[in-house]
């Protein structure tokens, strides 16, 4: 039944394009609106609410219901909001098909490291301008990367998305976090080889797939144009550990884990718990001190403009050279403990387990507290909002509390399963399983401290 359904929306979704672009175009108009009218309006004054201002209203939009949803959404239905949703990706395969130069894509373009790169650098950048408190760094980090996507469109490809392909800085992130969907286009290659029909020019795959092979979700866009191909393309229900357990062992992307653990998880806990972590304060504070004994008093003075460091003397919010430097401290050295931390037990696992490539495959079992990680730090925002209009959600520390113990337990029997398939020796299995229980702890207890602990 639920096969039968999913089929049939898959081959709907081929045939009625028309109602996709009409989609996408409306969202590009919503985006274009909340995203630059706000910059030529004055700073919300402090009694201003969600529903009466709208710098608050597209503020609470971004970064309180679109990009917390986004996220979900992937674990939900895959990369279906990079296919029908996504307002970059419409506007790069736009361009390219519209004006595209069609030029050869460049090695530099094709370069692995840049989903990690970007996000990491994206994130960093988003929290020295505040992003999520002011409309022009939204602009500037939202925008920036929009005008991006229409370049590359414009020079590379014909009417593909080699922006979302290889450029895109949350790429890397919906790639992972997909790999839980529930649902997926997948290719039966038997179907395929035997097919006698009609022939019919192959679908254009705007990220370029290999539409052959495909049995995953995290590259597809879920756009559905390849529905029904061959008779061998359609949308399946799978099991949500299905491409993790199955085919993770294939996936050898080492940029891929380290986006996954520095990134997603080191560099965005550290984003997320600066503004609330005694540490941060305790830091900032020591080297003040040793400013101020040295008579080196420029670093406190808040002199930058505020495409570089947040500055709004009119809200009172501005920060200065020693504040930029202890939140890139932070947050990067976050990403760095994590990231090398979590490394080193994994990799002792694979030499442990005689398998050097397990660091690669049980990384992914971090994939769903990752994406706990990722939607509690965002809806974060949400709630402050919220609360800023006097809107209290009682039942919230319960419900972060469910989301982070269903993810850590998740996460555990994704790393009990693979630990299963790659050892049958049982004290093997005990260790390795110990070993890996520990290293969920340190990412657990961070997200503890944020909500809890501080
Ligand atoms: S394989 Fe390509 S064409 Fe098919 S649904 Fe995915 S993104 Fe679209």
């Amino acid at each position: 039944m639920i096969s039968k359904i999913l089929h049939k929306l898959g081959v709907a979704m081929q045939r009625h394009k028309g109602i996709i672009q009409i989609t996408q175009w409306g969202i590009v108009g919503l985006y274009l609106v909340l995203l630059i009218i706000p910059t030529f309006m004055d700073l919300p004054p402090r009694h201003a609410h969600i529903l009466s201002n709208l710098v608050l209203f597209a503020q609470f939009i971004f970064w309180g219901i679109w990009w917390p949803f986004v996220i979900l959404s992937m674990l939900v239905m895959g990369r279906v909001w990079c296919g029908v949703f996504c307002p970059e990706g419409a506007l790069t395969e736009w361009t390219s098909k519209k004006f595209g130069k069609n030029k050869t894509i460049p090695r530099w373009i094709k370069w692995k490291g840049w989903p990690a790169i970007a996000f990491i650098l994206t994130t960093l950048y988003g929290q020295l301008i505040s992003v999520y408190d002011y409309a022009q760094a939204a602009l500037l980090i939202l925008g920036g990367s929009t005008i991006g996507a229409i370049i590359v469109g414009f020079f590379y490809g014909k009417e593909n998305r080699v922006w979302c392909r290889y450029l895109c800085p949350v790429n890397g992130v919906f790639n992972l976090l997909s790999r839980l969907s529930p649902i997926s286009f997948k290719s039966n290659t038997k179907k395929w080889a035997n097919y006698h029909g009609e022939q019919l020019s192959n679908p254009h795959c705007p990220p370029m797939i290999n539409i052959r092979q495909l049995h995953g979700v995290s590259s597809c866009h879920m756009c559905g144009r390849c529905a029904g191909y061959r008779d061998a393309i359609s949308l399946q229900s799978r099991s949500v550990n299905e491409e993790i357990i199955v085919y993770g062992g294939e996936k050898d992307n080492i940029w891929q884990t380290r986006l996954l653990l520095f990134g997603m998880i080191g560099v965005a806990i550290g984003a997320f718990t600066w503004t609330v972590s005694p540490w941060f304060v305790q830091l900032k504070q020591l080297l003040a001190n040793w400013l101020i004994n040295h008579n080196i008093f420029w670093p406190l003075n808040a002199t930058a403009p505020w495409w570089i460091l947040t500055n709004y003397p009119d809200n009172n919010d501005s920060f200065n050279w020693l504040d930029g430097f202890c939140v890139t401290f932070y947050i990067l050295g976050s990403g760095l403990i994590f990231g090398f931390g979590l490394t080193i037990i994994y990799k002792l696992l694979g030499r442990f387990l005689r398998k050097p490539n397990l660091y690669l495959y049980i990384s992914q079992a971090l994939i769903p507290l990752a994406a706990a990680g990722l939607f509690l730090g965002l809806t974060a925002t949400s709630v402050k909002l919220l609360q800023y209009d006097g809107i209290i959600l009682g039942w919230i520390k319960n419900a972060r509390a469910i989301i982070l113990i269903g993810a850590g337990l998740w996460s555990l029997y994704l790393g009990y399963k693979i630990l299963r398939k790659i050892t049958n020796n049982i004290y093997q299995f005990i260790l390795s399983f110990c070993l890996f229980c520990f290293s969920l702890i340190p990412i657990l207890a961070a997200w503890w401290f944020m909500f809890w602990g501080w």
